[in-house]
């Protein structure tokens, strides 16, 4: 990766999604000083995702993992500048007569503008056993775990379009997918629900909630409610994959910026954030539809807004 000096950056992004490297690629392509910190804890969920056939051009899908890759090859050979690193703080300062931002992470690092595009992270439903046996059958990422679960029967938690589309990958391995939802009908895209119905390795318990994942040194089963007789029964299962939905990585943005109540950064349409000079993009921003075509959309506008903002300071505006 790439490196040049340590001084003031144009436009610095945080996150290695959709988002990120879109606003890298217009940022670099419009020859601004641009440097991308990568989360070196956490890998964005998109690179995670099997299976994405519904961005525009490649009709016969591609694997997130590839799709992420090749935003990365684009963003470099425009000249972004990229670091692995875990971002602690932000910190505005005065540089040079200029409202700059530190940027801490493995280093500091100083900048014009922030392009947060920190992305969001698979929420816990929060019951006993989740914490003991994660990464001992309680698993969040089918496309991580899902090989080791081969002719066994696991749960898949959840009605939202994740639940379904890795509960549908999970038939590719496991003999039964148990697919267990609070309320009597799904979240997700009708054209998954018509593919997950149509799978005979998938079976629905409705209106259902696990309240315990038990097991001995791995998980062996679930106990379940049904929410609205409140029977409750034991499943077998060797794996619990849990799909409720995502939180938003905005913890170091918290008391800086606007958030929303459920913690994701709220921008105007030209992804400006409350903080002068931090723009924001993809899944960590409050929105109606969170996928990579608007995640990218998201990163391209910030990068525009950040360059308008960066020539205005520097008296270049066109
Ligand atoms: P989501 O749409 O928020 O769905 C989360 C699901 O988990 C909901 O069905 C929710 O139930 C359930 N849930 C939440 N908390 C729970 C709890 N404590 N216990 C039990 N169940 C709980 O999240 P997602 O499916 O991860 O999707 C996130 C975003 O990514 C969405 O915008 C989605 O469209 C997008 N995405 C798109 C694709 C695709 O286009 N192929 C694939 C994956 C994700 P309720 O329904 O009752 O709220």
């Amino acid at each position: 990766m790439p490196q040049k000096s340590d001084s003031l950056y144009d436009v610095l992004i945080i996150g290695g999604g959709p988002a990120g490297y879109t606003a890298g690629i217009y940022a670099a392509r419009a020859n601004l000083r641009a440097l991308l910190i990568e989360g070196a804890t956490t890998v964005s969920q998109i690179t995670v995702t099997d299976m994405i056939e519904n961005y525009p051009g490649m009709p016969e899908g591609i694997s997130g993992f590839e799709l992420v890759q090749r935003f990365q090859n684009q963003a470099e050979k425009f000249g972004l500048e990229i670091t692995r690193g875990d971002v602690a703080s932000l910190v505005k300062e005065t540089h040079a007569g200029r409202e700059t931002w530190k940027v801490a992470a493995e280093k500091d690092y100083r900048t014009l503008t922030v392009i947060a595009a920190t992305g969001a992270n698979w929420r816990k439903i929060g019951v006993p056993g989740e914490e003991v046996f994660a990464g001992k059958g309680v698993s969040y990422c089918a496309t991580c775990d899902g090989p080791f679960y081969r002719n066994q029967e696991v749960i898949a938690i959840g009605g939202g379009d994740t639940a379904i589309q890795e509960a549908i990958f999970l038939t590719h391995f496991a003999d039964k997918v148990t697919v267990i939802h609070r309320r009597d009908r799904l979240r997700a895209a009708k054209i998954l629900q018509e593919r997950a119905f149509a799978n005979s390795k998938i079976e629905f318990l409705w209106d259902s909630v696990v309240e315990e994942i038990s097991g001995s040194n791995f998980v062996e089963g679930v106990r379940v409610k049904n929410l609205k007789t409140g029977e409750l029964k034991d499943i077998s299962a060797a794996g619990v994959f849990v799909f409720a939905g995502l939180t938003p990585n905005t913890g170091i943005f918290r008391g800086m910026m606007e958030l929303d109540k459920n913690g994701y950064i709220i921008t105007d349409g030209n992804m400006r954030t409350s903080a002068k000079g931090i723009f924001a993009g993809g899944d960590c921003t409050s929105k109606l539809l969170r996928q990579v075509v608007t995640a990218c959309g998201d990163g391209a506008t910030a990068a525009f807004s950040a360059q308008l903002y960066v020539e205005a300071l520097k008296g270049e505006t066109y």
